[in-house]
């Protein structure tokens, strides 16, 4: 089955440190990127390996801000032009500080999963990052989600911050916890290329923690999750059993997905498509070819195989060792196991829980 990501390329402003494509948009851009993605929408239905679809993330940017009616367009043209399946998981992300009386109409336009950016506890912190929410508005969006019966919640959350301690982070761990949502998100900051962060950091403006300091905030937080019933089922996941989330998985078990919208990615079989990372070309694309999906690259049987085992040891179930793979890596698995990096459970090779923290330089090796 597929699943199907919508890219919203719309925030409040922009903050310190991210590279995702998005931008503030006038309610009339708003309204012309809807009518566009309902148009690629019908265009892309020609284009993808199967219809039935059994997973939709709306990711941005801040989908939130399309409001319900927005997000029932889009969701109307999935329905319109796919086959949606009655257990579909369907993702909203977006900020805290909404409107808190759109979550039942939220709901009713078929969001069944919400995805918080929360970041940090401390107004500090926030500030830094440039958000445009407080904790307190954190807190009341999660209570005003959970009321219009959305219990299937994820907060992400961030470590490894210019002037977090190992104490903020705890702290922050702590309060997400108390919010009792069955789904986080821990992400390491890494400062990417020509983001305020990136300059400020070279500027000297901002000191990010050492790396022994990361190592301790990532294995606190697992340790703690884990006792609190969480499963980490991916490096940087962690679930209650039964609320992970299914769209993310199809990306780490390599299952086919659409993407819609600017800067959205699409990959099936042994093909990959890349939607133009500019509104403008964006818009350009649609109006002249429907769906705006640029092929990126054909990949090998070999390349299929690496993306397998790279994408499937991010996960706590690994990739299943098939004998294509144990004939192509045989020395490099091996080698693995010996330092301790890699175990082989049943048919699965998965990372020990060592190499958890050291996951890239691993996957590296299959490259
Ligand atoms: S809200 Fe999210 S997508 Fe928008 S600027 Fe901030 S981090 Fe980027």
């Amino acid at each position: 089955m597929l699943g199907v990501y919508v890219h919203v390329p719309f925030c409040l402003r922009k903050c310190h440190y991210c590279d995702f494509y998005s931008r503030p948009a006038s309610g009339e851009e708003r309204e012309r990127y809807l009518d566009l993605v309902c148009q690629e929408t019908e265009a892309a239905v020609r284009q993808v390996p199967e219809r039935e679809v059994d997973t939709i993330f709306l990711g941005g940017g801040t989908p939130g801000l399309l409001g319900p009616e927005g997000i029932k367009k889009i969701l109307q043209a999935i329905a319109g032009n796919f086959h949606i399946i009655n257990t579909v998981e369907i993702t909203m992300e977006t900020n805290p500080g909404a409107n808190r009386d759109i979550w039942p109409l939220m709901a009713a336009a078929g969001i069944n999963r919400v995805s918080l950016g929360a970041q940090a506890a401390q107004e500090r912190l926030l500030r830094v990052l440039g958000r445009c929410h407080t904790w307190q508005e954190v807190q009341n969006t999660v209570q005003a989600v959970r009321r219009a019966g959305l219990t299937n919640l994820n907060l992400d959350l961030m470590y490894g911050l210019p002037g977090q301690s190992l104490a903020d982070w705890q702290e922050t761990v702590a309060a997400a916890l108390a919010l009792e949502v069955p789904h986080l998100s821990l992400y390491a900051l890494k400062v990417e290329e020509n983001t305020p962060f990136d300059r400020w950091e070279r500027e000297g403006r901002i000191t990010l923690p050492e790396e022994e300091e990361w190592a301790e905030m990532y294995w606190w937080a697992r340790e703690k999750l884990e006792t609190a019933g969480y499963l980490n089922y991916e490096l940087s996941n962690f679930a209650r059993p039964g609320f992970e989330c299914r769209h993310n998985l199809k990306y780490w078990r390599r299952q086919p997905y659409l993407g819609l919208g600017p800067a959205a990615h699409s990959c099936w079989g042994n093909v990959r498509w890349a939607n133009p990372a500019s509104l403008e070309e964006w818009e350009a694309e649609v109006r002249a070819r429907g769906w705006s999906g640029q092929l990126v690259e054909r990949l090998s049987e070999k390349e299929i195989l690496a993306e397998q085992v790279i994408l499937g040891l991010r996960l706590a179930e690994g990739v299943v060792l098939t004998p294509e793979i144990e004939a192509e890596w045989s020395a490099v698995i091996a080698s693995l196991k010996q330092r301790g990096l890699v175990q082989v459970s049943g048919n699965r090779l998965k990372l020990t829980r060592q190499a958890w923290y050291i996951a890239n330089e691993v996957m590296a090796e299959f490259i």
